[in-house]
């Protein structure tokens, strides 16, 4: 009778234990198949480039191929994470923004930089743009008006092993003065029209894109001849956070 007892449970102990296994095996495999978080902000990224900035007219390979390796969601703060590969600019804190991805793609297009060049940004922010230029550039100088921001792009950029940034806690309407002459300058906020001190600090022959105008903006490239002389073309009409001035 024990023993009877005994051996039924024992059979629906040895039943109830292959329980588990079925559910390991049927879920272990689903769960192995599963995209890590990792490989998840992957697909999003080539998603972003074909959807967002490709069908948009960037063209550039070698922005475009950037643009699939740099990770975006580390560059916002995690609050927006999942949002990171959205076509929207997101805030990243002290009322700044991360630009749209596609405004990224076309500025970094329009700007032409090449490997042998010594680059200015102002406005580093996150440090997204900085991050994909300095894949494209010689030298990247990126300048940054809120030291918190500053600081944590710094951060971020080192952490991720992008080395030849060098980012300045400062006032983009001073320039930098030290590191002049640049081949190319880039603007992520909108002064109401550029500053003459980065016109100087243009290389002849050199290139700046920026968001220019107070209310209404526009993005303009704008081009330094061998002569020093400087042409003007409006792109399309954008929407960047103003320029502010320095307390200095
Ligand atoms: N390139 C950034 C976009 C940042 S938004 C990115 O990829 O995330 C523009 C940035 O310009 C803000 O961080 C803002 O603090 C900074 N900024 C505004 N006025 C500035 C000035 N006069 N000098 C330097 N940075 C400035």
């Amino acid at each position: 009778m024990t023993h009877t007892k005994c051996l039924a449970s024992g059979q629906a102990r040895s039943r109830h234990a292959l329980v588990p296994v079925l559910f390991a095996l049927i879920f272990g495999v689903a769960v192995a198949q599963a995209p890590s978080p990792v490989d998840q902000y992957r697909s999003r990224r080539l998603i972003m480039v074909s959807d967002q900035i490709e069908a948009r007219g960037v063209r550039n390979p070698e922005v475009l191929a950037i643009m699939r390796t740099v990770p975006r969601e580390l560059f916002v703060p995690e609050s927006v994470r999942p949002q990171a590969y959205d076509d929207y600019p997101l805030p990243i804190g002290f009322g700044q923004s991360i630009s749209q991805p596609f405004i990224v793609g076309l500025m970094t297009e329009l700007l032409d930089a090449k490997k042998n060049h010594r680059v200015l940004e102002i406005g580093t922010g996150s440090g997204y743009q900085a991050a994909i230029l300095s894949r494209l550039v010689g030298e990247l100088y990126s300048i940054e008006i809120v030291p918190e921001l500053a600081r944590s792009a710094v951060e971020t950029l080192r952490s991720l092993g992008f080395r030849n940034v060098t980012v300045r806690e400062g006032d983009g309407y001073r320039g930098w003065p030290e590191k002049a002459p640049f081949d190319r300058i880039i603007l992520t906020a909108a002064p109401p029209e550029i500053p003459q001190v980065l016109l100087e600090e243009l290389k002849p022959g050199g290139r700046l894109v920026a968001p220019v105008g107070a209310g209404v903006q526009n993005l303009v490239v704008v081009q330094k001849s061998a002569d020093g002389k400087t042409t003007t073309q409006s792109v399309l009409p954008v929407r960047f956070v103003p320029m502010k001035r320095g307390t200095e």
